[in-house]
């Protein structure tokens, strides 16, 4: 039966997947009215379905009906597939809305999407929000970490709502905090998945080093709870979680979970902007080749056959291990996150959008899915030094990387001997011997061997200017 209500609803959510419909759950939860749309009617019937639907939520089957049946000016809030369809869903509400509405849109949209989208919208006098969202559907519906960034006019208007359904941070605050003008909400939730990326894949090859120790899941899972006492990670918690867990049969789930990680192409999408910056986000894009690498299963089938190599298997007392690996872990969870603030630092720079540091550090505090207590640390750091050039210097991560890099290096090496790819912790302990080299030997072999065949000149360590060697070449 479809409900009607009389009173006109604080905030419209255009977009019932698992997002939008949490979201809206938790909007009502906060008691705020919310009208609900879905361009397809089956996923409205599937939210009418919800035990126990708030009566705050009310339902509409066209979009003319949703739009008059929000309090003006209207809030609405789109969570639907990134990309064309958030063009195709602009273009049907703006003929329906008035100046002075907002439109927040909530996907994982690319954020020189949401600057264009954001001229186009306010052409006809609109404000537009573009906000990152992160906790998966359990953090849209109990309290996720946003990032809501664009037309700053327009935050007064919706502030009240969004901090009240966001998740609280360890000291309590709300974790959302307007971010930045144009697409910047959307570029720190992109490179908030970055560092996500990086780290999950060096959680993995963690798990794989004491796999091919000899470790069971369910020791791994004993270590991984151990150090997060000290780290206290939601990955590192649910990676936890996703070890112990048990198929019907009683076995490890994960023993039977085919080798293959998927991707929305999120990462890919954040190393480009990263690189367009400048910035090299070497863990990052390992994650993201990593989950490459794993879709091409018959391919790794085909050349297993042909080499015919054994299954890594790594030497070593697994106990002594843990501890090592586990400083080898936070080390590279230090480097991830630095990796990640540092592009922001310089987006924040180069698109002049003056973003609060330690303010994302904390917003990403709770909620999120890289939330930890590394991101204290973080921002301290910044409120300290704003304009700290990399947190390598911040004394707490001095700390953690001098004791973890020799354990970390020992990781490294111990993998590669033993014919198991670590590339995520291979690119931390790489970020990490560059970044402290006074003399990249490597760069100056490219500098003169780019001279030699493109005649693109090098530069010299004993007196300035550009040269070019005649290297007797027609
Ligand atoms: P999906 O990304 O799977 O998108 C599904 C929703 O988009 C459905 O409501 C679907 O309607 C709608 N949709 C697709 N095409 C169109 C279109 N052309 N016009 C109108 N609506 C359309 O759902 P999620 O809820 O998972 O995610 C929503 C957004 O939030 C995405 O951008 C996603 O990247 C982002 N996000 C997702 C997270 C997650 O953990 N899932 C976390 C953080 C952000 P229908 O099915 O009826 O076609």
């Amino acid at each position: 039966m479809i409900r009607k209500t009389k009173a006109a609803c604080q905030i419209g959510m255009y977009g019932l997947g698992p997002m939008g419909r949490s979201l809206a759950l938790n909007f009502a939860d906060h008691g705020y009215s919310v009208a609900t749309y879905n361009i397809t009617a089956d996923l409205t019937w599937q939210l009418m379905n919800v035990p126990g639907l708030p009566s705050l939520v009310t339902p509409f089957f066209n979009e003319k009906d949703f739009v008059a049946g929000l309090k003006q000016p209207r809030t609405v809030m789109i969570m639907v597939k990134s990309g064309a369809p958030v063009d195709e869903v602009l273009d049907r509400l703006l003929p329906l809305l008035d100046p002075g509405d907002v439109i927040i849109e909530g996907g994982n949209s690319d954020f020189r999407d949401t600057a264009r989208r954001l001229r186009v919208v306010n052409e006809k006098g609109v404000m537009y929000i573009g906000s990152g969202v992160s906790g998966g559907e359990e953090g849209a519906r109990r309290g996720p970490s946003l990032m809501p960034g664009g037309n700053v006019e327009a935050w007064p208007v919706v502030r009240e709502m969004l901090q009240s359904i966001a998740a609280r941070n360890p000291k309590g605050q709300a974790c959302c905090e307007w971010i930045g003008p144009e697409g910047a909400g959307h570029f720190v939730k992109t490179h908030h998945n970055g560092i996500e990326y990086g780290v999950m894949q060096v959680i993995g090859e963690v798990c794989w080093i004491l796999r091919a120790m000899g470790m069971t899941n369910d020791e791994i899972a004993d270590a991984m709870d151990g150090w997060n006492v000290r780290m206290k990670a939601f990955l590192l918690e649910i990676t936890s979680e996703v070890l112990r867990a048990r198929d019907d049969d009683g076995s490890p789930l994960l023993d039977h979970v085919l080798d293959v990680a998927g991707a929305k192409g999120t990462g890919a999408g954040t190393v480009v902007s990263a690189l367009d910056l400048g910035q090299s986000v070497n863990i990052l894009a390992a994650g993201v080749a990593a989950r490459l690498m794993s879709t091409n299963r018959k391919r790794r089938i085909e050349i297993h056959e042909l080499y015919q190599l054994p299954e890594p298997k790594l030497p070593g007392d697994p106990k002594e291990w843990t501890a090592k690996l586990g400083q080898a872990l936070e080390a590279a969870f230090a480097l991830a996150y630095a990796q990640g603030f540092t592009t922001l630092e310089e987006a924040s720079l180069q698109y002049n959008w003056k973003l609060n540091l330690p303010q994302i550090a904390s917003i990403w505090g709770g909620g999120c899915i890289i939330r930890a207590d590394i991101l204290n640390e973080i921002s301290a750091a910044f409120v300290k030094e704003p304009m700290l050039d990399t947190l390598l210097v911040a004394p707490a991560f001095v700390e953690c990387i001098r004791k973890g890099v020799p354990a970390l290096r020992e990781a490294v090496s111990a993998a590669v001997l033993g014919g198991l790819p670590v590339p995520a912790l291979n690119s931390a302990l790489s970020n990490f011997d560059s970044m402290r080299s006074p003399n990249l030997v490597s760069a100056s072999v490219i500098a003169l061997l780019r001279d030699l065949f493109g005649a693109h000149t090098f530069k010299r360590n004993d007196r300035p200017g550009a040269f070019h060697r005649n290297w007797g070449k027609v």
